[in-house]
């Protein structure tokens, strides 16, 4: 029996936590392996040295006292010697990718530097788990052989590479009782250098390590009691899901909830493997278990969440529906530069995409650059954000649709594009991102409130 066990930030963030963690990684029976995020606030640290151009020395001095504060409370004598080795040799690294001049102008700089944290607190979990008396190596992506490929930044991980790698690099420590602590986050690409898997990677790695080496469980605690009917900061009577499907967590990790990455659930599903969102801070509490089938509720609405920053472009095409070629030209030359498109609305003449903020310029720039004969305008409208709703059977619920558009109405917000019949779980609308928290809040007290754990 493998278990893949994942620690988010918070999890990792102190000494406190450390040893909880430590604990809770001894008291599971069976071969573990564990991947790990930076401790929290480093990714943060480290992603705004490099995008406000911060003192180096400072970012150096101020990474270094982080996390030797922590070592200093936790080991002592030999294992504190050991540890201040394998501290140093990866300290020296840390130094040279932050210092050297060369290196910054690599396109993947960004995510050297901000998959750096990862290195420290794989290193100093390992050596926890060594003070408890457990056998454990700290590895780095590189070591394990975790491969991914893709743009700057978001990455995706190569996974019969990776097979390859942990068959080689990790499965005999498991087979000789040693706990391998990974850094998650990022992947080594096919030039040798660290790709990160966007924001919040660790959950991705995990999953796909989890793929990678046929774990029989994939578990990825945090600082909640599992994945819960919206974000919990958002509304603060959220209830945690005892149970969930691929499909329903996938829809909701892509489209915003932010507990698990949103490319968390994909490798697990492949291979069918059980993924367990539970709480480092409660362990006895049961957590929520996502896999393939769950039994059937009566309750309409499971989870809401909502993805922020978006945009919706219109193009209008005199009879664009009689022009199949044109549409699909207008969908590869956005592909071109591997635009991501969150909702996709057709009528007789127009088509409207939702994109990322940040894509919009570039897909604008894309778009001329067709036939513009062709193109009658463009229109783009900001600030928009999409609310994901998941439930069971959603569409074949007769005036479901209706009643959520009618909390919709209650807060004084118009739908501005419905994406509604692609999936069997999830609702999908987007409206302006000044009534979103509102909506989430309507929408979750009118549909999910009052009932115990579901
Ligand atoms: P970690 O550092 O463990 O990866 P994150 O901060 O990335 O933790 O994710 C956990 C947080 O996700 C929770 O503290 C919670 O605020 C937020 N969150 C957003 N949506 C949900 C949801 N549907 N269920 C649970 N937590 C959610
Ligand atoms: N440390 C990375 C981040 O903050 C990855 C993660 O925590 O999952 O984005
Ligand atoms: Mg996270």
């Amino acid at each position: 029996m493998i278990t893949v066990m994942k620690f988010g930030g918070t999890s990792v963030g102190s000494v406190e936590a450390l040893t909880r963690v430590a604990k809770i990684i001894i008291n599971e029976k069976g071969q573990k392996v564990v991947v790990v995020s930076a401790m929290s606030g480093i990714t943060n640290f480290l992603v705004s040295a490099v995008e406000e151009s911060k003192d180096l020395n400072d970012v150096i001095n101020t990474f270094r006292e982080r996390h030797l504060k922590v070592a200093n409370e936790l080991f002592s004598g030999e294992l504190l010697e050991e540890f201040m080795k394998e501290f140093e040799k990866r300290f020296d690294y840390f130094k040279e990718v932050i210092l050297d001049e060369e290196m910054r102008k690599d396109p993947f700089y960004e995510d050297n530097v901000s998959s750096q944290g990862e290195r420290f607190s794989s290193l100093l979990l390992s050596f926890v788990l060594r003070s408890m008396g457990a056998k454990s190596v700290a590895l780095t992506s590189e070591m394990a052989g975790v491969y991914a490929v893709g743009k700057p930044l978001s990455g995706s991980c190569d996974l019969t590479r990776t097979a390859d790698g942990l068959n080689v690099n990790v499965r005999l420590l498991l087979n000789d009782g040693i706990v391998p602590v990974i850094t998650g986050f990022y992947g080594v690409n096919e030039e040798g250098k660290p790709l990160t898997f966007g924001r919040g990677g660790s959950d991705y790695a995990a999953s796909a390590i989890g793929n990678a080496i046929d774990a029989d469980c994939i578990q990825i605690w945090t600082d909640v009691n599992g994945f819960m009917s919206a974000d919990p900061r958002l509304v603060n009577n959220a209830v945690t899901l005892t149970e969930m499907n691929f499909s329903e967590a996938a829809e909701l990790a892509h489209f915003g909830a932010k507990v698990l990455h949103s490319r968390t659930i994909e490798p697990a599903r492949l291979k069918h493997i059980p993924l367990w969102v539970k709480n480092s801070y409660a362990p006895e509490n049961y957590g929520t278990l996502i896999h393939h089938i769950r039994g059937q509720r009566k309750e309409p609405l499971r989870s809401v969440a909502m993805k922020l920053d978006l945009s919706i472009i219109t193009i209008t095409v005199g009879e664009i529906s009689y022009k199949p070629a044109f549409l699909a030209k207008i969908l590869e030359k956005l592909s071109e530069a591997e635009i991501i498109i969150y909702g996709i609305s057709t009528s007789l003449s127009n088509i409207a995409l939702l994109v990322h903020n940040l894509d919009v310029k570039k897909s604008l720039a894309l778009l001329h650059m067709l036939d513009s004969i062709d193109i009658e305008r463009i229109n783009v409208r900001n600030n928009m954000t999409l609310i994901c709703a998941v439930g069971d059977g959603l569409l074949n619920r007769c005036g479901f649709c209706g009643d959520v558009f009618g909390a919709v109405k209650a807060v004084g917000a118009s739908v501005e594009m419905i994406s509604e019949g692609a999936s069997e779980v999830a609702l999908n609308f987007v409206v302006s991102t000044d009534y979103a928290t509102e909506v989430v809040k309507t929408i979750h007290e009118k549909f999910v409130n009052g009932r115990d754990a579901i």
